[in-house]
């Protein structure tokens, strides 16, 4: 009889992803955080602060900017210390304040890490040569704006005024980088929901990912922004005119991203350029991170393809096939970088003996 008990237990549980008790379960292997709701900010701040506390070897607080209304930006430094030369990746989430599923992904991504480095060797192997610096929510201001009340749950930019006599409030964070700043995809009516400011950088938001990334150009080898809503994984750049030089290998890299996404829950993903796949527009945070010469740069669009108003019970399945994306990218880059390393590396030693030899067996 308990044995029947124990396996009907097991078969809530195993069904009951959304049941209480498949909550219940979940939420305490996540230290009791709920990965299958959206959250306030003040609750995504509080569970920052646990990442850290929970994890003081591999996860750091890092606050590195302010909003226009005077609030901190943070991030998440995760990594394992090791005697390698370290490399980075960039996320941030949130840069459009209504894109909730954005902050919910940038939180399971760091709850899946962490669950799985000690387990898999392979993640344990990237947390080892790379430092992630992740932002839940970039645009603070937007995001809290945005859980006030109804009228307000669809607002995109930040909070800034307008200027020279626009009364209108907010500047599409997206189109205020240093990147063909306000020639394609703008208004430049401050009232536009893609007014890109009155100049590139007129935003304290992007001002602090630019103090941020900046000095660590060299490091940072892939620059992930994550959106919503349209199912797409867009690469530079967003100006029609312009071509990555790598734009074959960002092809790639997308399709294969876009495969792994599709093998979790058969959702389909689009591939392209920002400009082909999406729209032209100028200014986004990704196409600047490209001209910085960062080599991966992509932004995700995740679901669904009609609203940004995406059901709660969509949230673990969207995250569930972002991450298998991401982690196609970042593999991908990651083992270009250290293992092609290794590779020349060895090629060299091996060509500097076999030189050696050769001088010894007929010059000696
Ligand atoms: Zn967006």
């Amino acid at each position: 009889m308990l044995g029947c008990v124990g396996l009907l237990l097991v078969a809530l549980v195993l069904q009951g992803e959304q049941g209480t008790l498949g909550r219940l379960i979940k939420g305490h292997e996540a230290r009791n955080y709920d990965y299958t709701i959206y959250h306030p900010l003040a609750e995504i701040s509080t569970w920052m602060g646990q990442m850290v506390s929970e994890n003081p070897d591999v996860v750091t607080l890092v606050d590195y900017g302010s909003t226009y209304e005077n609030r901190t930006i943070s991030l998440l430094k995760i990594g394992l210390k090791s005697d390698v030369t370290k490399k980075a990746v960039w996320m941030d989430c949130g840069i459009h304040a209504r894109e909730w599923i954005s902050p919910a992904f940038c939180q399971y991504f760091v709850k899946e890490i962490l669950r799985t480095y000690k387990t898999d060797s392979k993640v344990e192997e990237l947390l080892k040569n790379l430092d992630f610096y992740i932002t839940p929510v970039l645009n603070v201001d937007g995001y809290l704006y945005t859980w006030k009340d109804n009228t307000t749950r669809l607002w995109r930019k930040t909070r800034s005024p307008g200027t020279d006599g626009c009364d209108c409030i907010g500047t599409d964070l997206n189109r205020n980088f240093e990147a063909n700043w306000g020639m394609v995809g703008v208004s430049q009516n401050c009232c536009s929901n893609v007014y890109p400011g009155f100049k590139a950088l007129s935003e304290a938001e992007a001002r602090s990912v630019v103090d941020f990334v900046e000095p660590r150009k060299n490091d940072i080898v892939c620059f992930f922004t994550i959106h919503s809503y349209g199912q797409l994984i867009l690469f530079p750049y967003g100006h029609p005119n312009v071509t990555a030089p790598n734009y074959n290998e960002l092809a790639e890299i997308s399709q294969a991203a876009a495969k792994a996404i599709k093998a979790v829950h058969g959702m389909t993903y689009t591939v392209g350029s920002f400009a082909e796949a999406l729209y032209p527009a100028a200014g986004s945070s990704m196409d600047w991170a490209r001209l910085i010469g960062i080599p991966f740069a992509f932004t995700f669009e995740l679901r669904d393809e009609g609203s940004f108003e995406l059901p709660e019970n969509q949230i673990l399945p969207t995250c569930e096939e972002t991450y298998a994306g991401v982690h196609s990218v970042i593999t991908y880059v990651h083992n270009k970088i250290f293992y092609s390393a290794a590779i020349t590396a060895s090629a060299t030693l091996w060509t500097t003996l076999l030189a050696t030899w050769f001088s010894c067996t007929f010059f000696s």
